[in-house]
Formats: structure tokens, C-alpha cells, sequence
């Protein structure tokens, strides 16, 4: 991956001192071969103890204060021993009171290994602790440090002068999506019900809709307020990982958006191969580039079965 204009800032911003990279990292618990030499390591703060972590993988989430230290995502187990290093100067060397995981996929929780002895808890929606032992369309991992703690509807926390809480708003992304609120510094992690500004992946193997990802945007741009900051699991290139609930709106809004073109090139005629083929941007969201291959978690295949039911 080139360098983008977020390496950029992050770099000016190191230089101001607002972000640290950790200590002791390169050459001993990480090889150069694993992630190379433009891959930064960045912890960036947000707000009141709440900050975000990029390195490979989905956005990793975290709080660091005098009463613990939580974590939101896991990335793969490179990333996390280099994120946990890092959590480890800014806590004192405190273990983590609790990792929990927004979702299954294994660029979000396959660094959970890296937590087993750390991590007091492990915490994600039933359905996630359930696809992660056996992923719809792929392998059981060899190797993971499973949830031990799950929840349908809401789990929450105190944490030192924070509280946590998780909520499932129903299937968007996946069928077990948790949204997870860090309530005073008024943050919140999306997991990958936020892709900003990038075509998002709709696993629709396990329990993806569009309708209800469209629904649970909304519900969770109504449940905070126009001063809440979201991390986002993934942004297109030069697009941040943070942003306001206009961003969550703006994905709803290219979801509809492709719900609309499909069912409109379906009552023009058009067969389902044409429809399937058609990877062009969207009309009024070119910003998102053209679609990617046809498979199984793209957005025009979904919505095409959605809408038909094939
Ligand atoms: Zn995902």
C-alpha cells in the first residue's frame, strides 16, 4: 500500500507530539517481511481517554484511563501485540479489563490471540462469538481466544469514569454488529458498520441485509447526538476513520442509493447478468470509485437478491 495523504497528517502530527508510536517494536515482536516499511503504527487520540489505533486491518478502538483500559477490535496478531506494547506504556503496564469484538471477521478479532493472559474478558454479540468458531463460507480458526462474555440485545461497563456499552440494533453488516459506545467521552466505535466513503463488504452468508444496515445507521445516528465521534472499521484511500453522524448518514444514503439502482435496472428489462456486470459508480456517489468484482459480499449482487429473493 502507497503512502496515503492519512500517513501524511499522521506523520505532521507525530511531529507535534500528538501521537506516539511504540517503543521496542520494530525488529524484535514484529518482522519487516510481516508488515512492511509503509505501514504506519499510529495511536491517535479523540477524546477524554478514548483513542483509535491503525496499523492493518479494521480500526482498533481503545480507552486508557486511571480505572483500566479497554479495547474495541483485535486487527491480526502482529498488529495487536504492537497495539498491546503500545496500550502498555500509555496504562503502566495494567492488563486489559476488556477486548470486545464488533463483529467476526478476522481482520476485527484475529489478533485476538495476542490477548490471551492480557485480556480479563472478551466480550461481543452472540452471533459474532458464534460465527467466529465457525465462519459462514470458511474455515474454523486454528487458533483464537474466543469471547467468554456475549450479549443479544446490550452489555455494559463501568470503567474507571467511563462506561461502556455495546448495543445490537439488528442485521446490517452481519447478523451479530455491535455498536460500541464510550458514553461520557462521547465516542463511538462502528466496527464495519461504517465504511467511509469505500464500497462496503455486505456478508450476506452471515445475515447481512442492506435494508437493515440502511435502519441500524439511522438508529444509531438517532441514539447520540451531533457531537458524538465515530471511529469507522475502514475508510477509502485519503479518507479519515473518524468522522460525525453525517458520515453514517452518507452511507445510508449510498445503501439506498444502490437498492434504487438496482431495482430501477430491474424495471428496465435488465437481466440479471446485465445488472451484475454494471461497475460503474453510482450517480451521486462517485466519490466511491467503481465496484469491485461481482462476488458474493458485493453490494449490487446483494441488493439484486434482496430485492428479487434469488
Ligand atoms: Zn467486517
Amino acid at each position: 500500500m502507497a503512502p496515503t495523504r492519512r500517513d501524511f497528517l499522521a506523520a505532521s502530527a507525530a511531529a507535534a507530539g500528538a501521537l506516539f508510536v511504540p517503543s521496542g517494536v520494530r525488529g524484535s515482536s514484529i518482522p519487516e517481511r510481516a508488515v512492511g516499511w509503509l505501514v504506519p503504527r499510529e495511536f491517535t487520540e479523540i477524546r477524554r481517554n478514548v483513542g483509535f489505533f491503525t496499523m492493518r486491518g479494521g480500526t482498533i478502538g481503545y480507552l486508557v484511563n486511571d480505572g483500566g483500559v479497554a479495547v474495541v477490535d483485535s486487527q491480526f496478531p502482529e498488529q495487536a501485540q504492537a497495539c498491546i506494547e503500545g496500550l502498555s506504556e500509555r496504562s503502566g503496564g495494567r492488563p486489559v479489563d476488556v477486548l470486545l469484538n464488533t463483529h467476526h471477521h478476522g481482520d476485527h478479532t484475529a489478533g485476538n490471540v495476542a490477548f490471551r493472559g492480557i485480556a480479563r474478558r472478551v466480550v461481543a454479540h452472540a452471533q459474532a462469538e458464534a460465527h467466529m468458531r465457525r465462519p459462514p463460507g470458511g474455515l474454523p480458526p486454528e487458533d483464537q481466544l474466543f469471547p467468554d462474555t456475549t450479549f443479544t440485545d446490550e452489555w455494559s461497563a463501568e470503567l474507571g469514569d467511563e462506561r461502556i456499552v455495546a448495543r445490537h440494533h439488528g442485521r446490517a453488516h452481519t447478523s451479530g454488529d455491535a455498536v460500541i459506545t464510550f458514553e461520557r467521552a462521547n465516542v463511538v466505535h462502528m466496527g464495519d458498520l461504517m465504511f467511509h466513503m469505500r464500497h462496503p463488504v455486505v456478508d450476506a452468508a452471515a445475515g447481512a441485509t442492506l435494508r437493515g444496515w440502511i435502519q441500524v445507521l439511522q438508529t444509531t445516528v438517532d441514539t447520540h447526538d451531533d457531537e458524538t465521534i465515530y471511529i469507522f472499521g475502514h475508510a477509502g484511500p485519503d479518507y479519515p476513520v473518524t468522522g460525525s453522524g453525517a458520515d453514517l448518514l452518507g452511507l445510508r444514503d449510498y445503501l439506498v442509493g444502490v437498492l434504487t439502482f438496482v431495482q430501477a435496472q430491474i424495471e428496465a428489462g435488465r437481466t440479471q447478468d446485465e445488472i451484475l456486470a454494471m461497475r460503474d459508480p453510482l450517480v451521486g456517489f462517485e466519490d466511491y470509485g467503481r465496484f469491485g468484482r461481482p462476488g458474493a459480499r458485493d453490494p449490487i449482487v446483494v441488493a439484486y437478491r434482496e430485492i428479487t429473493g434469488a
